[in-house]
């Protein structure tokens, strides 16, 4: 185990250097299942660094778009050969860094690697259409550019599934990046870096800047030379950083959070849908954007869904990420347990009753971590705040519904819209559904949480500004349209 003086110090990424912050201000990066521990120190910058990776990626950039697709895919390979080569290690310093398990850790760190190959190959796709022109004498068509310099903003729960989703599409259609990760997971964000320097990328392409979110987040969103901003995360911070970019003409895409609803039909196989339930609602701790959060079931198949979920949950192995058995690890931060406590405070206060969990937990070997036991309400009115606000934690609200439509209009009465799933086997119910629930991913039989790489990936109302990541769909935010005319 590494103490606070044995962890080791992560710099700056700046111009294919690594770079200390001037002052060598630093931020430590703590192990959730144990406060006592340091995963590693990340510089807490300032906008002088910041300007001056914004600086290199911009000198960067007129090259880098001069490249081919193919030839800028070959640097994506080569950074999926590098994260290939690292998997288990990043993958163990995931773990500790914010509490996934090692499986769950090992499985983000392929997907990043996927991903990566996914956009190599996409610098070979077609781009842009031929239009008929009236005039039979030109040839007009649309080709597509890159932005120039690309933002990247990131939460801490896929630490490198998410900026790689992000770069990896930003790079392959000829943009530079600046990466600013969250600080609850910028050693395992670093470490990622560590592969796209390994990589070779030239000078200034790539860059990565730790630090707050109001000096170094906030930075990327005012700065004149970023062309465009991806962020995830919270809708607080999102639609802070959605009103500054366009207040200065920059580009922006946010996908934030979520309030997730599955629906238990009458019909369901409820072994299935227990499965679901518990998977979507409590893997990763709940901390994904996709977890099922509201459970609305069917009035007549309520009291069997709620043993059957109920007798799974208590068997759920809550304990520390890295050892074996392990099935949810701790809340990633202090502030995210906290969080998820006084969500629990609020629903015992408004009135919902306590099915299991509900405390945190004190087990031997686990007290110095910021463990919450899963936790099932049930009795939940829609109006009551663990019904509307988004926990990300392992919380789950059931919700007794008389019938199919009370349940669409229920699952339909939040402000968000990022995923929703329906288990039933009756197709009228799963076409309804498809056309009547208001989220971005829609889910028949499967979990909320899930979506794979090649498809497109985002959500409706305040889950989202509506743009999709993922998938060709990617290149519409990372590129803009010409529409060219050429007349001989
Ligand atoms: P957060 O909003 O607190 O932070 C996200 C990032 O924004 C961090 O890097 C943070 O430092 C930065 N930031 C903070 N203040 C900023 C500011 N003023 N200007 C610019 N950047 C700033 O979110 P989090 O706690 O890291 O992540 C959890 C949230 O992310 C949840 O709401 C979750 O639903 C959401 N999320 C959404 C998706 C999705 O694709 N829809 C995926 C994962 C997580």
């Amino acid at each position: 185990m590494k103490t606070q003086t044995e962890a080791i110090t992560y710099s700056n990424y700046i111009n294919g250097e690594w770079i200390s912050a001037d002052g060598n201000s630093l931020e430590p990066s703590v192990n959730p299942a144990n406060k006592n521990e340091v995963v590693g120190y990340v510089q807490l910058s300032s906008r002088a660094e910041l300007d001056a990776a914004v600086s290199a990626a911009k000198a960067a950039k007129t090259e880098w778009r001069k490249l081919s697709g193919a030839a800028r895919g070959e640097f994506l390979y080569k950074a999926a050969n590098m994260l290939e080569s690292r998997l288990d290690e990043i993958a163990e310093t995931m773990t500790k860094e914010m509490g996934k398990t090692l499986p769950e850790a090992k499985g983000e760190t392929a997907r990043g690697i996927a991903i990566l190959r996914y956009y190599a190959g996409e610098g070979m796709r077609k781009v842009g259409d031929v239009i008929p022109s009236t005039d039979q004498e030109a040839l007009m068509f649309t080709t597509r550019t890159p932005l120039g310099v690309v933002g990247v903003i990131s939460p801490w729960n896929f630490p490198v599934a998410i900026p790689i989703w992000k770069m990896a599409p930003a790079l392959i259609y000829g943009n530079t990046v600046v990466l600013k990760p969250a600080t609850e997971a910028a050693v395992t964000a670093a470490k990622v870096i560590e592969c796209f320097d390994a990589a070779g990328f030239p000078a200034g392409v790539v860059n990565m800047v730790t630090g707050s979110g109001s000096i170094i987040g906030q930075g990327i969103v005012d700065h004149p030379d970023i062309n465009g901003i991806t962020f995830t995360g919270s809708n607080e911070v999102g639609k802070r950083v959605g009103q500054g970019a366009f207040a200065r003409g920059a580009k922006y895409q946010l996908e934030m959070g979520g309030k997730n609803p599955v629906i238990i039909a009458s019909d369901a196989d409820l072994d299935l849908a227990v499965e679901g339930t518990i998977s979507g609602g409590l893997r990763s701790t709940g901390q994904k954007c996709t977890a099922t959060s509201r459970v609305f079931v069917a009035v007549e198949v309520y009291d069997t869904f709620k043993d059957k979920l109920l007798s799974k949950v208590r068997e759920l192995k809550v304990g520390h990420g890295l050892d074996a058995g392990t099935w949810m690890g701790p809340c990633a931060s202090e502030n995210q347990y906290k969080t998820v406590l006084s969500y629990i405070d609020k629903g015992l206060a408004e009135g919902a009753d306590l099915l299991f969990g509900g405390k945190k937990v004190t087990s031997e070997g686990l007290e110095n971590g910021f463990y919450v036991e899963p936790t099932v309400f049930e009795n939940v009115d829609i109006k009551m705040t663990i019904a509307r606000e988004e926990i990300f934690g392992p919380v789950l609200a059931l919700i007794k519904v008389e019938s199919f439509e009370e349940a669409i209009e229920l699952a339909n009465d939040t402000e968000f819209g990022l995923s929703a799933s329906i288990y039933t086997k009756d197709i009228g119910k799963i076409l309804a559904f498809i056309n009547d629930i208001d989220a971005g991913l829609v889910r028949v039989n499967a979990e909320t949480a899930g979506v794979e790489l090649q498809a497109p990936f985002g959500g409706m109302k305040q889950s989202s500004s509506h743009s999709r990541e993922q998938g060709q769909a990617a290149i519409e935010f990372f590129t803009s349209i010409k529409t060219v005319f050429v007349k001989a």
